[in-house]
């Protein structure tokens, strides 16, 4: 197996890991979207490298420009892009604790920094835009260099 692709097995993993931990929390979410509005919710959402990796790798040529204050992804107040989501999305929780999601939070930030470091790849922590700008300029192997 590639480096690539371990990367997307690993994050599998984590992801595995986080959806368990929030399905502990039992935060109650009416799936509305309202959140993916970012401007209108006055929230961002942050991306790490093996996430973005992730999704490329799953997306393909899927990748949208955000060129709202929206996630492009939100069509129709429903995420199409669910089980790929980034762990932003799946922590968050409008009803929910704030001090465990940052806690949730930080452990996710670790476990993805973590990885980098395993595979010599730089660790990067950005802005949904930024993330999907990075990813439309090319194979995910650009976000490794
Ligand atoms: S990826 Fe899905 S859950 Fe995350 S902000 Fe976009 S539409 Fe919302
Ligand atoms: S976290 Fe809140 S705003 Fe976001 S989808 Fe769930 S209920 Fe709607």
């Amino acid at each position: 197996m590639n480096e690539p692709a371990q990367i997307i097995q690993e994050v599998d993993t984590i992801y595995h890991w986080l959806d368990e931990q929030i399905s502990g929390l039992k935060q109650p979410c009416d799936a509305c979207g309202d959140c993916c509005d970012f401007e209108s919710f006055g929230h961002k959402l942050y991306v790490s490298t093996p996430e973005l990796i992730y999704f490329q790798h799953h997306l393909g040529s899927n990748i949208k420009e955000m060129i709202t204050g929206i996630c492009p992804y939100r069509i129709k107040g429903k995420c199409t892009v669910y089980p790929y989501r980034f762990s932003g999305c799946r922590i968050f929780c409008c009803k929910g604790e704030d001090e465990k999601q940052n806690k949730l939070s930080e452990k996710i930030v670790r476990k993805f920094k973590i990885l980098c470091d395993e595979y010599g790849t730089p660790y990067h922590y950005v802005y949904l835009k930024s993330g999907l700008e990075m990813m439309s300029r090319g194979p995910e192997f650009k976000i490794m260099n």
